[in-house]
């Protein structure tokens, strides 16, 4: 197939024949040495195929990884601030076509079309940021112990980053990771989640045409166990950057530290918004049904308990479940649609049996509880916005991460009780706190043990220029965002220039 073939929008294609897209190997499109291929699926409508992609092996991983090695050779020489103008170009021409991106997100991922803009959006903001930190990376300067000596640390590039990415965010969570890395120096190997691989195309391809030469980047599309786990085992890859589940960043944890690797693991939440009674209660609600339900649940920050003081608590309730029930479930390229589709069967079934779990444990269910599977729904994987109520903080859905449209509500006595609930948790990505008292305001944001935390917001709605991370299982303590993803792309080396034209020892030298 030609190149040119691979570069169209399926959305331009012909509806019966999907794209094959190979993956991208030293700016070569190659196919997979299995000969195998998986498909892509819209998951609000299993019959749209959103494209055939390579499932590919460990000796595809090998050649990508000689490829960011080779790559890396020159690339590192190459001065910081054209390596990141070639991101900058990357970001306008990632807004130039924002909408065609989007299109082909929603039909991969199911997230209606308001947020797979905002997913286009966060990359190109990602780009513009990082653009800028090419004219920083700065190091300080220091002065020595010593006289006639300089002291200096500068920031140089890890070298090969291998990167494994969820579905939940297809665009932005990969420009989280190239962006900083490239414009550091480093040349990359990204293996994009199964689910939503062509949103990755549509990133690096933008980068090719803003003049990123081969290899640089290099896309190895397949599964966890066969293309992911090779990228971590690789000797030749330096730094391994993973988001997605805990159970697999574990995984990948591990055989990252065989090789004393530089990881970055971005995992779980089960984040918590408390109510106090002084809130704002419109303000708490819309908050509420947007961080519980944007996304179909599916994102690390969630709002998928909500702590409400007692004194609001009924009425929280009520006016909450009537909204939730009123959300428009449905096909994401409906611009009415409110919530999207689960991303596949698994997920769903996962949804639906916690669904099930907190009924069993004795939680009151407010609405939803069920899979939609009538009429259009029939082909995707829609389930109901759900609520419980009356849940008690130690039950199974007040304490695992579902990634679905469940929230379990939680009644509280105050502030401290609240947080109390809150805290207790494996996770610690985002928490929230609504209240009209400054006080109260400045306390959470002192005690809520995690990464993030807002005021009269609900827990999500990162922005990339601060750091993204959490505390406990939510990752290993590094920060995506900000100056951290600078931090982890580069490493340190101190450099002293000695011009005494004498030997000085540090520490045994000194001028008395
Ligand atoms: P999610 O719940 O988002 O699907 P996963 O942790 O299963 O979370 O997947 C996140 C990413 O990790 C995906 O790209 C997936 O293919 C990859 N992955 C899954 N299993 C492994 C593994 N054993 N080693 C490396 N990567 C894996």
């Amino acid at each position: 197939m030609a190149t040119d073939t691979l570069t169209r929008s399926p959305l331009e294609g012909d509806a019966s024949r999907p794209n094959v897209y190979r993956n991208l190997i030293d700016g070569e499109w190659l196919e997979s040495t299995t000969g195998q291929t998986f498909e892509n699926l819209n998951p609000a409508d299993t019959r749209d195929v959103i494209g055939i992609f390579q499932k590919s092996g460990k000796a595809d991983v090998e050649a990508a990884v000689e490829a960011a090695k080779r790559a890396f050779a020159k690339w590192r020489l190459v001065p910081a601030p054209r390596r990141a103008e070639i991101v900058f170009r990357a970001a306008e021409l990632l807004l130039e076509q924002k909408d065609v991106f989007a299109r082909d997100m929603t039909r991969e991922m199911g997230k209606v079309l308001a947020e797979t803009r905002g997913d286009v959006q966060e990359a190109a903001d990602t780009a513009y940021y990082m653009a800028g930190e090419g004219r920083r990376l700065f190091g300080p300067t220091t002065p020595s112990e010593l006289p006639n000596k300089f002291a200096m640390a500068v920031r140089n590039p890890v070298g090969v980053c291998g990167m494994i990415t969820p579905w939940n965010f297809p665009m932005a969570i990969p420009s989280w990771k190239l962006l900083p890395a490239i414009v550091c120096g480093n040349t990359c190997v990204i293996k994009p989640a199964e689910d939503t691989p062509l949103s990755t195309f549509n990133l690096v391809r933008v980068l090719m045409d803003a003049g990123l030469p081969k290899g640089v980047i290099n896309i190895v599309t397949g599964f966890g166990p066969e293309a992911g786990a090779p990228i971590v085992e690789n000797p030749n890859v330096d730094a391994v950057s993973f988001t997605g589940s805990s159970e697999v960043g574990r995984m990948v944890g591990t055989a990252a530290a065989q090789n004393f690797k530089h990881c970055s693991l971005e995992l779980g939440g089960k984040n918590p918004m408390i109510v106090l009674d002084d809130a704002n209660l419109d303000l708490a609600i819309e908050g509420g049904i947007w961080g519980g339900f944007g996304t179909t649940g599916q994102r690390c920050t969630a709002t998928s308990r909500i702590i409400i003081q007692k004194g609001i608590y009924h009425k929280f309730v009520d006016r909450f479940v009537e909204r939730a029930q009123k959300l428009r479930v449905g096909n994401g390229l409906d611009e009415k649609t409110e919530m999207g589709p689960a991303i596949n069967r698994e997920q769903m079934d996962r949804d639906l049996s916690y669904m099930e779990i907190g009924q069993r444990e004795g939680a009151k269910l407010k609405c939803g509880g069920h899979r939609l599977d009538k009429g259009d729904y029939q082909y995707g994987y829609f389930v109901e916005p759900t609520v419980f109520v009356d849940v008690d903080p130690k039950m199974r859905i007040a304490q695992e991460e579902i990634f679905g449209p469940v929230v379990a509500i939680i009644p509280c006595d105050g502030l401290e009780d609240a947080m109390e609930i809150a805290n207790d948790t494996r996770y610690g990505l985002s928490t929230s706190l609504y209240t009209k008292d400054v006080n109260k305001a400045f306390a959470a944001m002192r005690d809520l043990h995690a990464g993030i935390t807002y005021i009269n917001a609900p827990t999500i709605g990162a922005e990339v220029h601060l750091p993204f991370g959490g505390v406990n299982q939510t990752g290993n303590g590094h920060r995506e965002g900000g100056v951290g993803a600078i931090d982890f792309y580069t490493q340190w080396k101190a450099v002293y220039v000695d011009y005494s034209d004498r030997l000085q020892r540090a520490q045994i030298d000194r001028a008395e």
